[in-house]
C-alpha cells in the first residue's frame, strides 16, 4: 500500500457529501481515488456506475467506504472483499443481523478488515460519558430520540421501505450509544410502534430496555418540530444523574452546567479507519442492530395517517 490510503465513496448521497467527502479530504491518510455513483458528476476523481467498473478501469483501490442504503451492500462488499479492499460501512451495517453478519464473514475470507462504524458513538461528550459510566450503576433512564423526517430524509424513500428502518434509523444512533455505554444483554418489551398507512417502516417507537434492575425507557419520534431532541438521560442507584444531549456533544452531570464541545464524529472515524487499514484490526459490532431487531419482532402496530414527505 503507497503512504496514503487510496479509498473510494460507493453511494453518493447526503451522509457522503456531508461527512465522508469532508472528513476523506482532510485527513492526510486517505487520498480518494474514485466514486461509485449513479447521479454524481465527474469532478476531481472519475465516477463509476460499480465498483466491479472502477476495477476493471484498472484503478488502485486499497479501501472503500461504503454510504448505501443499508439493505443493499452485499454487492459492494464482495467485490471490495474480492480485490483486497478494507472495507468501511455506514451505520447500520445492514438491513438484518443476519446479513451483517455475513458481510463481516465475507470479509474475514478475503480477509480484509472491515469497520461496521456508529457514527454517535464518536460524538463528543461520549467518552466522558462512559467514565461516568463505568463508575456507576444503572438504575433507570429514558431516551428521547425525536426529530423532523421531512428535514433530515428528504426524498429518502428507501428508509419508509422494508430494511430501511423509519424512525429507527435515527433511532439506532442512541441505541449505538447506550450498548457502547453499557454492553449488556438488554431485553426489549412493551414495544409500540405507529406506522403510516402508506409507508412500511415505523414513524415513532416506543419501548423498555431491561437490564439486571435497570429500566430504559425508549421514544423515537420523527414528527417533532421544529427543533430535534438526541438526549439520553440515566440515572445510577446512588442518585446521580447524566444527562447526555444533542446526540452526545453535550453532557451535563447531577443537574449541572451543560458541556458541549464541537461535534467531529466523522474526522475520528476516518482516524479510527486509517488505524484499521494499517493495522488490518476489523471492529463490527451488531448490538444496536440487534435490539432493533427485537424491537420490530416484538411491537404492537397502530396503523397512523398517511406520511406525506
Ligand atoms: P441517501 O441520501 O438516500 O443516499 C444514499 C445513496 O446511496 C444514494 O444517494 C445513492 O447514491 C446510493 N444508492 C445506491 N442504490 C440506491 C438505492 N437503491 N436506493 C437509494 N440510494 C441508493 O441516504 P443517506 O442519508 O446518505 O444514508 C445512507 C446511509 O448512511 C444510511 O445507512 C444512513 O443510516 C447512514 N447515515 C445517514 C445520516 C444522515 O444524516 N443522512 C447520518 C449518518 C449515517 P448514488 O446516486 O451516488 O448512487
Amino acid at each position: 500500500m503507497t503512504l496514503q490510503i487510496r479509498i473510494a465513496i460507493v453511494g453518493v448521497g447526503k451522509i457522503a457529501i456531508d461527512q465522508h467527502l469532508p472528513a476523506i479530504k482532510s485527513n492526510p491518510n486517505f487520498e480518494l481515488v474514485a466514486l461509485v455513483s449513479r447521479s454524481a458528476a465527474a469532478g476531481d476523481v472519475p465516477v463509476f456506475a460499480s465498483l466491479d467498473a472502477a476495477f476493471a478501469a484498472g484503478l488502485s483501490i486499497d479501501a472503500v467506504a461504503i454510504c448505501t442504503p443499508p439493505g443493499i451492500r452485499t454487492e459492494a462488499c464482495r467485490v471490495a472483499s474480492a480485490n483486497g479492499c478494507a472495507i468501511l460501512i455506514e451505520k447500520p451495517p445492514a438491513a438484518t443481523v443476519s446479513e451483517a453478519l455475513e458481510l463481516r464473514s465475507m470479509a474475514e475470507a478475503a480477509p480484509v478488515p472491515i469497520f461496521a462504524t456508529w457514527h454517535a458513538r464518536f460524538a463528543s461528550k461520549v467518552v466522558d460519558a462512559a467514565n461516568w459510566c463505568r463508575s456507576h450503576t444503572l438504575r433507570a433512564g429514558r431516551i428521547d430520540w425525536l426529530e423532523d423526517a421531512r428535514k433530515w430524509h428528504p426524498g429518502q424513500d428507501w428508509l419508509w421501505r422494508k430494511g430501511g428502518f423509519g424512525v429507527f434509523d435515527p433511532g439506532i444512533n442512541a441505541l449505538s450509544i447506550l450498548t457502547a455505554l453499557y454492553p449488556h444483554e438488554w431485553g426489549v418489551s412493551n414495544t409500540t410502534f405507529d406506522v403510516p398507512a402508506n409507508v412500511d417502516m415505523p414513524i415513532s417507537a416506543q419501548f423498555v430496555l431491561t437490564a439486571g434492575e435497570a429500566d430504559i425507557a425508549v421514544n423515537f419520534d420523527f414528527r417533532q418540530t421544529p427543533r430535534e431532541t438526541w438526549a439520553l438521560n440515566l440515572e445510577a442507584t446512588d442518585g446521580s444523574t447524566l444527562e447526555l444531549t444533542e446526540g452526545g456533544a453535550a453532557i451535563a452531570m447531577n443537574g449541572g452546567e451543560r458541556i458541549r464541545s464541537e461535534n467531529l464524529e466523522y474526522a475520528a472515524i476516518y482516524e479510527r479507519f486509517a488505524h484499521i487499514v494499517r493495522c488490518g484490526e476489523s471492529e463490527f459490532d451488531v448490538s444496536p442492530l440487534r435490539l432493533t431487531e427485537r424491537a420490530f419482532a416484538t411491537a404492537h402496530v397502530k396503523t397512523v395517517a398517511p406520511f406525506i414527505g
